[in-house]
């Protein structure tokens, strides 16, 4: 079991050197798994298979990172926040989104605009790339 979460980890990091991302889609019953895991967390069948991922979703909570915890390698990001994410696949995880600012999130709130459509985005770290997400302007 080990071995194969490593190889799920492994192809996602590749993919994503090709510009995919990539989750894992349930034959079974349609559900999409991401960041991918091999067993279907739906309804448990454990074959899954590869997928490429849209990267529409929609922002259902923000949370600002806070000053003292936040990580230098986030520094490149320029500004960004956390919250639930909701891929258009079903998938719901915690995520990064790039351009959010303490007044965008109060105007968000206050116009009761969440969720908030966001894209995914492949962000180059240190050494391995990662996905985060953009908010959609209107
Ligand atoms: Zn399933």
């Amino acid at each position: 079991m080990a071995i194969k979460l490593e190889k799920v980890t492994e192809t996602f990091y590749l993919k994503l050197e090709e510009g995919k991302i990539m989750g894992r889609k349930c034959p079974k019953c349609g559900a999409v798994e991401f960041p991918p895991v091999y067993a279907c967390n739906t309804c448990g069948n454990l074959e899954t298979e590869w997928y490429e991922i849209s990267g529409n979703a929609k922002m259902h909570s923000i949370v600002m990172p806070a000053a003292l915890s936040s990580k230098p390698e986030y520094k490149a990001l320029g500004k960004y926040a956390y919250g639930e994410i909701e891929l258009e696949e079903g998938s719901r995880f915690n995520g990064v989104v790039r351009g959010m600012t303490k007044k965008k999130r109060k105007q968000l709130l206050e116009e009761g605009k969440l969720p908030v459509p966001v894209k995914a985005a492949i962000y180059q770290r240190d050494g391995y790339k990662t996905v985060v997400f953009d908010l959609v302007e209107e």
